[in-house]
Order: C-alpha cells, then sequence, then structure tokens
C-alpha cells in the first residue's frame, strides 16, 4: 500500500515536469519566433536596405546624367558610324565617376559597345551570354539595377540599367553604367553568410538575381516558385515601415520581404527553418536538461527522505521490539521471549523428534550479597553472572533472565547428559569468575536444576519448568554451588 502511493506521487512528480517542460518548450519557440520575426529579421533588412538605397543613390544619379546626354541617343539614329567618338564619351564618364565600366547596348543592330574596346554582337540563343540583355528589352524596358556575383572573385558586380527610347517612344536600347560595389558587396555577403540567415535580391517579376547558393541562380529561378507567394500580393499589403514578414507555415521559414524602390527590385531576409528549429531545439535541450535534473533531484530527494524515514521506522520498530523482548539490566532474553523460544522449540521436537534440555540457575545466597554491598554493586553481580553465562553457552542456545537472580537456559537438542555437562561448565564458570566490585576473597556461586523439554510428557513445557524448579530445590537444599538433575 505504502509502496503503491510511492510509485503514484513519483509517477505525478515525473509527469508534472514533463508538462512544465512542454510547456516551457512551448512558450520558448513562441519567443524564439517572435525574436527573430520582430527583431532579427528587421534589423538585418533594414540594415541591407540602407545601404542598398546609398548605393542606389549614388549610382542612379550617374545613370540619369548618362540619359539626359543626348549623345548616345543621336549616335544611335544616326547610324552608330563613329566608334571611337563613342568609346571616348564612355570613357570619359567611367573615368569622371570612377565606374568599373560604362557601356551601352544599341537595338537596332544588337550590338554591345563598352569604354573599354569592347563591341560584341549580341545573339539571343546565347543566353547565358546575352540573355540579360533580352529580357530587360522584352520585360523590363525600365531603369532596373542588374547583379552579378562572381564567385571566384566573390564579388558582387552591378549594373544600373536604363533605357533609351527615341522621340516617338520607339525603344533604341539601354545604357549601362557598372559599378564594384565593394562595401556593398561585402555587406551583402557577409550578411548571406550569417549563420542561419540567407540573403536574396529578385527583379520586379520575381527572377532571382542574387542568391548564396548559385544553383537558383543558374537555373533562373523565381521567387514567386521558390517561396510560392506572389510579389505582386505582397506590394499591396506593405505597411507603414515597407516591408513585410511572412512565416512559412509549411517550411518554418521566416522571410522579411521589400521591394526597393529605387532597385526596382526585391530585397529578401530569410531565416532557415532548419536555424530557427534548431534554435528552438537547442532551448528545448536546456530547459529538458534543467527541468529534468531538477526532476531527477527532486525525485532522489524525495525518495532518499522517503527511504531514510522507513529505514529510521524500522530502526525503531527494531529496538522497540527488541527492548520488549530483552532484559535491559543484563541484555539477555526475557521471560516473555524465553517463552516463545521454548514454544518454537517444541514445534522442531515435534517434527525433528528428540528431547532439549532446560537449566534453571539461580544465584546462591544474592540477598546477602545486596545486604553487604548494597543493591547497586547486586545489579553489577547480576550483568557479570548473565555475561559468563552468555558467553559460556553456544550461538543456538537461548539464556534469558526469569526473574530476580534466576536465570534460563534453553540447550537446543541436548540430552541429560550433555546439559549436566552443561551446567558444570557454567557453574565453574561463574563460581571462577572474578568480581572486581567485590572484595577478591568473595565468591559468587550458582545452583543449576537440570530437566527435559520431552513430547513424550504432558503438557511438556510446564512440566519441564516444574521439574527444573524441584531440581534447582534439591540443588540448593544439598547445599548450593551444584547441579541437579532429577
Ligand atoms: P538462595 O541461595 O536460597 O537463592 O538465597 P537468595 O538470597 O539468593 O534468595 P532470595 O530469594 O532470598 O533472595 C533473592 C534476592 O535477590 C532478593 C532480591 O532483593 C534480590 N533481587 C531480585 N532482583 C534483583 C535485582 O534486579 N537487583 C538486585 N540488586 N537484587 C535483586
Ligand atoms: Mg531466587
Ligand atoms: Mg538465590
Amino acid at each position: 500500500m505504502k509502496d503503491r502511493l510511492f510509485n503514484l506521487l513519483s509517477l505525478l512528480v515525473f509527469m508534472a515536469f514533463v508538462v512544465m517542460t512542454s510547456f516551457y518548450a512551448w512558450q520558448d519557440s513562441r519567443r524564439i519566433k517572435h525574436f527573430v520575426q520582430h527583431y532579427e529579421l528587421p534589423s538585418i533588412g533594414m540594415a541591407l536596405a540602407a545601404s542598398l538605397d546609398r548605393t542606389a543613390g549614388e549610382y542612379l544619379r550617374i545613370s540619369d546624367e548618362l540619359q539626359r546626354d543626348d549623345f548616345i541617343r543621336n549616335w544611335i539614329l544616326e547610324g552608330e558610324e563613329d566608334i571611337d567618338l563613342l568609346r571616348q564619351f564612355l570613357g570619359d564618364i567611367s573615368l569622371r565617376f570612377r565606374l568599373a565600366d560604362a557601356s551601352m547596348v544599341s537595338d537596332r543592330s544588337e550590338t554591345y559597345y563598352s569604354d573599354d574596346q569592347r563591341i560584341v554582337k549580341l545573339d539571343p540563343n546565347n543566353v547565358a551570354r546575352d540573355g540579360w540583355y533580352y529580357l530587360y528589352r522584352d520585360t523590363l524596358r525600365a531603369t532596373n539595377i542588374d547583379t552579378w556575383y562572381y564567385a571566384e572573385e566573390d564579388k558582387l558586380h552591378i549594373w544600373v540599367n536604363a533605357p533609351l527610347f527615341d522621340d516617338t517612344g520607339e525603344f533604341l536600347g539601354l545604357t549601362g553604367v557598372g559599378v564594384d560595389t565593394e562595401d556593398f558587396s561585402n555587406l551583402l555577403l557577409a550578411y548571406s553568410r550569417l549563420e542561419g540567415f540567407d540573403v536574396f535580391l529578385a527583379r520586379v517579376d520575381g527572377q532571382l538575381v542574387y542568391a548564396r547558393d548559385r544553383q537558383l541562380l543558374a537555373e533562373q529561378r523565381n521567387f514567386n516558385d521558390l517561396w510560392n507567394i506572389d510579389l505582386n500580393s505582397l506590394a499591396k499589403n506593405q505597411d507603414s515601415s515597407g516591408f513585410s514578414l511572412i512565416n512559412k507555415d509549411d517550411t518554418g521559414a521566416m522571410l522579411w520581404v521589400r521591394y526597393m524602390e529605387a532597385w526596382n527590385t526585391w530585397l529578401v531576409v530569410e531565416k532557415t527553418a532548419e536555424s530557427v528549429q534548431s534554435r528552438i531545439n537547442d532551448s528545448l535541450k536546456s530547459s529538458a536538461l534543467l527541468s529534468g535534473s531538477l526532476g531527477i533531484f527532486l525525485f532522489l530527494v524525495i525518495f532518499s527522505s522517503i527511504t531514510f524515514a522507513r529505514r529510521q521506522v524500522d530502526k525503531n520498530t527494531l529496538q522497540l521490539e527488541h527492548q520488549a523482548g530483552t532484559d535491559s539490566l543484563t541484555g539477555l532474553f526475557n521471560r516473555l521471549n524465553f517463552s516463545r523460544f521454548v514454544e518454537l522449540e517444541l514445534t522442531r521436537l515435534r517434527q525433528m523428534q528428540g528431547v532439549s534440555a532446560i537449566l534453571l540457575i539461580d544465584i546462591d545466597n544474592f540477598k546477602k550479597i545486596n545486604d553487604t554491598y548494597g543493591h547497586p554493586i547486586g545489579d553489577e553481580v547480576l550483568r557479570l553472572v548473565a555475561l559468563t553465562l552468555k558467553q559460556n553457552t553456544r550461538e543456538v542456545d537461548i539464556a534469558a533472565r526469569f526473574g530476580g537472580e534466576e536465570f534460563m537456559i534453553l540447550l537446543s537438542g541436548a540430552s541429560l547428559k550433555i546439559a549436566t555437562q552443561r551446567a558444570e561448565q557454567l557453574r565453574l564458570a561463574v563460581s571462577e569468575l572474578a568480581l572486581p566490585c567485590l572484595p577478591k576473597e568473595v565468591r559468587v556461586t550458582i545452583s543449576i536444576g537440570i530437566s527435559l523439554l520431552d513430547i513424550a510428557k504432558d503438557n511438556p513445557i510446564d512440566t519441564a519448568y516444574r521439574e527444573a524448579d524441584k531440581a534447582l530445590y534439591a540443588a540448593k537444599s544439598a547445599g548450593r554451588n551444584r547441579v541437579v538433575c532429577l
């Protein structure tokens, strides 16, 4: 019953900790997600957006200047003849604004001209080299910022493209301002390499123009397909802060998305699902570890205190039982306990057949000792005689104080002959006992009456006691300090 209660209690404590741990883990995962959404992602996104805006502002101004100048427009309209003149013009621009390159494309001749001597005849079939132009011509025809990441240089190059139209609005081609955006590149790369984050740039139509994963660019992946989100619907939903937060419940990823007006480009910062999950797992692990160890600790405390309490109770019970069964002065069994042993011995004898002997022992002239030396000395003599009796009996034999200065010994399995020998030994041992509490010449002696515990007799116990008493009386009458067996 006690054990069941204890097991139930342990189970309850354990379950309480499981519930507590789960609750804290759930709260922690909400807190982590909230922190990522409202602090981490926006702070990274805003820093990148600010840097993008600064960079764009600078180069859009250069592009604007190129547009306002009629030179290129006229050069195309006049038949693209004096190439040196064009190169010189582009070279000046490049030098003046410290550009990586200044270039233009004529749609009429489908030719790319650059300040660095390059003239390239564009080929619509060469998508890897010239695809960017045909995409621009066929879908954009607006100022855009095209980014190219060169893995071997680990650098992001930016081209600010602006369309050229004639007076009737016919598309003539584009001007391109090439920039090595050292600072911005570094920032972008640094952020996209942040543990658990990824940064993307996507054109207005959703096609990715920057991604750390080059494979996505090679496959010309589109934002809308990649995340299954319609960018146009996002633009309308952007709040006053200018960005959208998207929780991808299906994958667990979190996105911060902002449309960069000047770039005509989407900036996306992603907190990857794995990193959110791994942070949640980390926190789960530590809270589980904490509450788990707390649980185990509490469990052990409860367990050990209950065990300790039980042991204490057992020990006390044992002590009480022992005290109830022994004589406090001599430490021998008391009369009650002796009777129990005799009952047990009788049962044993009934099964095994045979006899056991009982010795009834009485200290001779004990009253005189008390009277002469005082009661405390009498007590001391009682203790010493009891000790001698105990020391001179076997483990299996039961020695008890029967009352006053009388003792009983049960000699298990002993015949009269053996009992007589043992009784003699005891008598001798007591008579030779040195008693420090008494004058040297004073000796203490005992008289012993022997009887047999015999199952063949009626009332074997009573008979044995009576016969032992008779024998003892005989021993006293015969002059004491002797063993008598009737
Ligand atoms: P006998 O040889 O005939 O046995 O003489 P006795 O003096 O030993 O017998 P008696 O029965 O006249 O005296 C026993 C005495 O033992 C009387 C009693 O005061 C004393 N006695 C009994 N129990 C104790 C005890 O616990 N302590 C002490 N000091 N004396 C005790
Ligand atoms: Mg007596
Ligand atoms: Mg006596």
